[in-house]
C-alpha cells in the first residue's frame, strides 16, 4: 500500500543503523519483532543471510565484538559452494 511497500510503523524502532554482524554488509532488514512491543526486533542480513535478535549478546549481534573466525567476506560469498 503506497509508494513505500517497505516501510511500515515498526520500522521506527530499527532506525538505528548497524552492520551485519558477520559479513559487515549494511543491507539489514528487521524481519520480525517482539509481540510486545519494544522488547526485540529480529534482523537479517540480505547479503549473507545471517540473523540475529537485538537482545543477543554483542557476539552475535554487533560487529565488532562478533567472533573472527566465523566472519564472513562479502567477495567470497559469491565464490562460496551452493549447499542447498
Ligand atoms: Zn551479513
Amino acid at each position: 500500500m503506497g509508494a513505500h511497500p517497505e516501510g511500515n510503523a515498526t520500522m521506527s524502532a530499527d532506525a538505528e543503523v548497524m552492520p551485519c554482524p558477520r559479513c559487515q554488509a549494511v543491507v539489514v532488514r528487521q524481519v520480525a519483532a517482539s509481540p510486545v512491543p519494544g522488547r526485540w526486533v529480529m534482523r537479517s542480513c540480505q547479503t549473507c543471510w545471517y540473523a540475529w535478535r537485538s537482545t543477543e549478546p554483542d557476539t552475535a549481534t554487533r560487529a565488532g565484538s562478533y567472533p573472527e573466525s566465523f566472519r564472513l567476506d562479502p567477495r567470497e560469498i559469491t565464490a562460496a559452494p551452493r549447499m542447498v
